[in-house]
C-alpha cells in the first residue's frame, strides 16, 4: 500500500509543478522523491532537499548526478528550512518516518515536523501544495501523524485532502495534501 500512497503524493506534486518552479523535499532519504521533483521542474528549476543524516545525503547525491534542475542538499533539520529557502515554493514534500535501508532509530518527529510545516506554509505560493506521506508503524509515528492532522485541521484558510485505505487494520500509510483555500471568487 505504501507505494500507492506515494504514487498519489507524486501525482499531486506532478500536477502542480511547472518548469522552472521552486520546491522542497523536506525528507530527502535515498533521494527518490528529490529526483522526482527535480525532473518535474527541469532546468531553471530549484530544489532544496533536507535530511539530518549524511548517509542519506550521500545516497541522494549519487541519484541526482544527472538532473538538470539546480538541487541544493542540506544537512540540517527541515525545521530550519526558512533559513535556506530563498523564494516562494510551489510544492513542499514530506515523506516521513525512517530512512529505508538505514537506522530505524532516526525518524522524523512531531515537533520538528510541525515547525517545518509552519515554515512551509509561509513559503508556499498561493496555489502551492504541501504533500505529506504519514506512517504510523514506527515508534512515535502515530503521535506524529496525529500532530500533523491536528495542525492541518487547525489552519483556518486551508483545504486538506486525505488519501488512504480503509478496513485493512494495522497502521497503513496515508497521504495528506494541504492547499490554500481561495479567499473569494472560485468554488
Ligand atoms: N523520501 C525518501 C524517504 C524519506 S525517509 C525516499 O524516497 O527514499 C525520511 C528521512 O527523513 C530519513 O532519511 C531521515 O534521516 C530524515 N529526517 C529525520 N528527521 C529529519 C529532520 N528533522 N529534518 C530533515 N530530515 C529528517
Amino acid at each position: 500500500m505504501a507505494h500507492k500512497v506515494l504514487d498519489f503524493a507524486h501525482n499531486v506534486a506532478a500536477r502542480i509543478l511547472r518548469p522552472g518552479d521552486a520546491a522542497v523535499d523536506a525528507t530527502v532519504g535515498n533521494g527518490h522523491d528529490t529526483r522526482f521533483l527535480a525532473e518535474r521542474v527541469g532546468p531553471g528549476g530549484q530544489i532544496w532537499g533536507f535530511d539530518v543524516q549524511a548517509k542519506a545525503l550521500r545516497r541522494a547525491h549519487e541519484r541526482l548526478r544527472d538532473v538538470s534542475a539546480s538541487v541544493t542538499l542540506i544537512r540540517d533539520s527541515h525545521a530550519s528550512m526558512a533559513a535556506y529557502v530563498a523564494m516562494p515554493m510551489r510544492v513542499a514534500l514530506f515523506n516521513l518516518g525512517y530512512l529505508p535501508g538505514g537506522s530505524r532509530a532516526v525518524t522524523t518527529t512531531a515537533e520538528s515536523t510541525i515547525t517545518a510545516l509552519e515554515a512551509s506554509w509561509s513559503l508556499l505560493t498561493h496555489d502551492g501544495r504541501i504533500v505529506l506521506v504519514l506512517y504510523r508503524g514506527h515508534p512515535g509515528g502515530a503521535e506524529e501523524a496525529r500532530a500533523v492532522l491536528d495542525w492541518a485541521g487547525g489552519l483556518g484558510s486551508a483545504s486538506v485532502v486525505r488519501f488512504g485505505f480503509t478496513g485493512r487494520g494495522g497502521a497503513p500509510p496515508e497521504a495528506l495534501v494541504v492547499a490554500r483555500r481561495p479567499s473569494h471568487g472560485s468554488r
